[in-house]
């Protein structure tokens, strides 16, 4: 392999003279602790590196030694469940966020493995075979690693094995003979195969009605979520670590301090799993950098967390994966650049951040896998733009490769409305791909009817600029009436609590039962305005109450008493149908 020798180091990045050639993104080794680099550009003898660990002991005519591979993480049944650093070396634990200098990967472990194939048989890429399935947490699948296939030769027999020694010898049909183990290398920066992408066809169900209802995004989707300081990042991206219907979470934090990332760290662990009662990390996984761990680590930590979330999308599940916040991603980049002296575009950021993003959401989608599953990626990234300002690079940039848009309004946060998301500028591209699901689920009503809400957010805004200027009691009635009905929307709808032990979950059946009732409720108030009906005897109705806490009263459970509340609207209506014919007739 390749040697060179540092000439001179600034931060993160250093230059060395070298002897033999080495490749752009070629994986290093450097110094006595033998840190971790990577190789950013070569240019004649001279090599640039990032090095992935701190620097500090380092110094000038150190060795850089090649190793001839690319930067890659060794996936493998130990990974579900823990913590790691950026490259995917493990965290020991809640107070300490550092890692061993010159440690690449966890130590292997032991697992129970139970072949599926026997000798002779022929298996191809992606295949499984074998199953690993501990007496707690999730089963797992051993796949053919996507460049070998052939005829089993060998094949280990049930009992625990260490992940990384040979359970399956396999030969070609070129006569080459293939070890394989329960866990391989794969290089970060590179996707992993699949058979091929398929459509977007189902939605992540969240259990967040302004998502599920209003904007929802694919399984296999791409989704933004940007907001300023204290708008509820961090608290929607753990409801839907919780609540979404994913097989498997992956959770790549980058915190601003320290101590944001330390709360992460502490809290997660703690997480329940809502679904089965067991902790929500025996289901997960989480890369965590914190601002005192090199900034390259951070730089590589979403490649490296998709890489996690495909090679599980591989075995046939569904993940998402949920990075918070790109931001401090971006700020790792803009820094290593920096530090090449690289000229800056806008916001200092280098000008390949939007094809670095690209990189990234592009590895979203749902796929059939090489063995003939289905799986997929959602990756769903936070953005926290400087002063809340939506119109800086990273959150334009990102907004380009994300089909999904969930801005968080500072104004809705700052009254206490959650989810903060502004339903006039959050946008789906997914509905129409999605509005066929909706229809075998028994609500085929479901996309007039979040174009109905949608459209009387938006009225709601215009009459509220109207009302601004000429008083609101001068409306016409109908337009009061349109007033009311938003604020509905807004109450008893779209505002759900992440706390409250009701309503923090809404299940499909449960908002279309509730869109149910209130569409009921639009259609009548409507018609009795239309009919006379003044707008404070509809404000005023005692229906009002119970509909604006239908969310909080009425659980999964009961899902009958949204049909009751429906004849409810039905019978009060009336009634006042009634009294206004009867005061007309005296
Ligand atoms: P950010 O990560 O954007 O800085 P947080 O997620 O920490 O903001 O949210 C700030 C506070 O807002 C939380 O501590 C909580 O009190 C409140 N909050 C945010 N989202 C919700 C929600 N969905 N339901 C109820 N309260 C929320």
């Amino acid at each position: 392999m390749s040697e060179a020798a540092i000439s001179h180091i600034r931060g993160p990045v250093l230059h060395a003279q070298a002897q033999g050639p080495f490749a752009i993104n070629e994986s290093v080794r450097i110094g006595r602790d033998e840190l971790l680099g990577e190789v950013l550009s070569a240019h004649g003898d001279e090599v640039t590196v990032q090095v992935y660990e701190d620097t500090t002991n380092l110094r000038p005519g150190d060795p850089v030694s090649g190793t001839g591979t690319p930067l890659a993480v060794q996936l493998g049944p130990g990974i579900l469940g823990r913590i790691f650093d950026g490259l995917l070396r493990p965290l020991s634990g809640t107070d300490s966020d550092f890692v061993q200098p010159g440690i690449y990967s966890a130590q292997p472990g032991e697992f129970p493995f139970e072949p599926l194939v026997t000798a002779e048989d022929q298996v191809s890429p992606g295949a499984a075979f074998g199953r690993i399935d501990p007496e707690e947490g999730r089963t797992q699948d051993c796949l053919v690693p996507p460049e070998a296939s052939g005829e089993v030769i060998a094949v280990a027999a049930p009992g625990t094995h260490r992940e990384d020694a040979t359970v399956l010898r396999l030969r070609d049909n070129q006569g080459r003979e293939h070890a394989v183990a329960m866990s391989h290398t794969w290089p970060v920066r590179k996707p992993r195969p699949i058979g091929r992408r398929t459509e977007l066809e189902r939605p992540l169900i969240t259990g967040q009605r302004l998502f599920d209802a209003l904007f929802p995004v694919a399984r296999g989707g791409t989704a933004a979520m940007p907001g300023g300081f204290g708008t509820g990042k961090t608290v929607l991206q753990q409801s839907l670590a919780k609540w979404c219907e994913a097989d498997v979470i992956v959770y790549v934090g980058c915190g601003e301090r320290g101590n944001e990332m330390s709360e992460v760290l502490h809290e997660f662990p703690q997480l329940e799993d809502p679904r089965t009662g067991r902790p929500l990390l025996e289901r997960s996984v989480i890369i965590a950098n914190t601002s005192n761990m090199p900034v390259a680590a951070r730089e590589a930590s979403i490649y490296t967390g998709v890489t996690v979330a495909e090679y599980f999308r591989d075995q046939g599940l569904h993940v998402a994966l949920m990075a918070d916040s790109t931001s401090r991603w971006a700020e790792a980049l803009r820094e290593i650049s920096g530090r090449l002296g690289e000229l800056p575009a806008e916001g200092g950021y280098p000008a390949y951040l939007a094809s670095r993003l690209a990189e990234f959401y592009e590895r979203a989608a749902p796929v059939e896998t090489l063995g003939g599953d289905n799986g997929s990626v959602t990756l769903i990234g936070a953005v926290s733009p400087p002063g809340g300002d939506f119109s800086e690079p990273v959150t334009v940039q990102t907004k380009r490769f994300t089909r999904c848009f969930w801005p968080l309004d500072r104004d809705r946060a700052r009254s206490r409305f959650f989810p903060a998301i502004h339903p006039l500028q959050a946008y789906s591209e997914d509905v129409a791909d999605l509005a066929p699901w909706w229809r075998q689920q028994e609500h085929p009503e479901w996309d007039r009817q979040r174009r109905r809400f949608l459209g009387l957010l938006e009225e709601e805004q215009r009459l509220q600029r109207m009302a601004r200027i000429v008083g609101k009691a001068s409306l016409p009635p109908q337009q009061q009436l349109t007033l009311l009905c938003a604020e509905l929307v807004n109450e008893a709808f779209l505002r759900q609590s992440a706390f409250d032990e009701v309503d923090r979950y809404t299940s499909p059946a449960r908002q279309a039962a509730m869109m149910q009732t209130l569409d009921r409720f639009l259609d009548r108030a409507q018609k009795a305005v239309q009919a006379g009906v003044p707008v404070d005897r509809v404000k005023n109705l005692s229906l009002m109450r119970r509909l604006r806490r239908m969310g909080l009263e009425i659980g999964e459970e009961e899902l009958g008493r949204f049909d009751e509340l429906t004849r409810q609207v039905d019978d009060e209506f009336d009634r006042v149908n009634q009294e206004e014919d009867a005061q007309d007739a005296g």
